[in-house]
């Protein structure tokens, strides 16, 4: 049997493509068409997983807005206010988003904000329709709001120059929570009890 091999090893090389060990017919060898398969075709237009574009509002219906903390509540349902220089977003330049630390509302955009140099974050604009202005319990300065939840923001002051725009709304970091730009903003917080006020209204 050893000897065989190289033999067979031979023939086989000698007689390849005729015939096979046992006779039989030699297998003929399909030339596969060589038509081109259909692979991966790229698919869905990659901005469709975008989840930057569009700030739309997106809401969430809740039985409660957010938990807060004692000085969170003394600011934005007390209408406190933080001391100058300490806030966590007084000297914050990253671009993102400021949403209403109580209801999750988009306030102000990071290309809003501009150095005040007065210990508060300051914009010199707002996310449209999302701040209400009312003039002060003090008579004379304007205090601004959430629109959605009512939460206390702070102040705005016109008239000094700063920007272009020549408006500050002097705002309270803890009324506020930034979302950085590429994470998802927070739907906003609806009470369930406005939900189902608004549905019987219908
Ligand atoms: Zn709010």
């Amino acid at each position: 049997m050893r000897n065989c091999f190289p033999v067979v090893l031979l023939c086989s090389a000698a007689i390849a493509g005729c015939a096979n060990d046992s006779g039989a017919p030699s297998v003929t060898l399909e030339e596969t068409p060589l038509t081109p398969v259909k692979t991966a075709v790229p698919t869905a237009s990659e901005s469709e997983t975008s989840s930057d574009r569009g700030a739309e509002m997106q809401e969430e219906v809740r039985t409660e807005y957010n938990k807060l903390t004692e000085f969170e509540e003394y600011v934005l349902v007390g209408k406190g206010t933080e001391r100058a220089f300490v806030g966590e977003y007084t000297d914050n330049e990253e671009a993102g988003t400021y949403v209403c630390r109580r209801c999750n509302a988009p306030l102000y955009r990071s290309d809003q904000k501009f150095h005040s140099s007065c210990g508060w974050p300051s914009f010199d604009d707002e996310i449209e329709d999302a701040v209400t202005k009312h003039v002060d319990l003090d008579g004379f300065r304007t205090e601004i709001v959430c629109s959605h939840c009512g939460g206390h923001l702070g102040h705005v002051f016109e008239g000094e120059g700063f920007t272009q725009k020549n408006v500050r709304h002097c705002v309270n970091s803890v009324s506020m929570v930034f979302i950085p730009k590429g994470e998802k903003v927070p739907p906003t917080i609806r009470l369930a009890k406005d939900a189902d006020s608004d549905a019987q209204g219908e």
